[in-house]
């Protein structure tokens, strides 16, 4: 993990000024072939070829560096992702015995008689006795 992100920032810092350096000499040559004369046309095509392909490479190289953590990011903000993750605290919840009080707890009746509220399985009403 710690290995692949060091690898990624490494793209990153070649691959921007590569992309820069290709995208300006790229540019450079490019505008230098129409106003240069034959020969140095060849020259200039080469050039103005070679800049575009460190440009490509440049982009390429920031691309792969920047796909990863964007794609985690997304994967993180998904809700299919989120509900997962809910689930899995939920089931550890439950596993812990946590999950269990809690439903037990919340699971009430409320007695016809007093409006005191009295545990499900219960048969009478612990406040005043009635049967519920
Ligand atoms: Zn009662």
């Amino acid at each position: 993990m710690q290995d692949y992100s060091k690898y990624k920032t490494i793209m990153r810092v070649v691959g921007i000024p590569l992309m820069i350096i290709g995208l300006i000499i790229w540019i450079f040559f490019f505008i230098n072939f129409g106003r240069a004369g034959f020969e140095s046309a060849q020259t200039n095509a080469l050039l103005s070829m070679g800049g575009f392909v460190l440009f490509a490479i440049g982009v390429m190289l920031v691309r792969l560096s920047i796909i990863r953590p964007v794609s985690k990011y997304y994967a993180t903000e998904l809700s299919p992702a989120m509900e997962i993750a809910g689930q899995s605290i939920g089931k550890g919840l439950n596993q812990s015995g946590f999950g269990k009080s809690k439903v037990k707890e919340v699971i009430k009746i409320k007695c016809p008689h007093c409006g005191y509220l009295e545990s499900e399985d219960a048969e009478f009403c612990s406040k005043c006795g009635k049967k519920l």
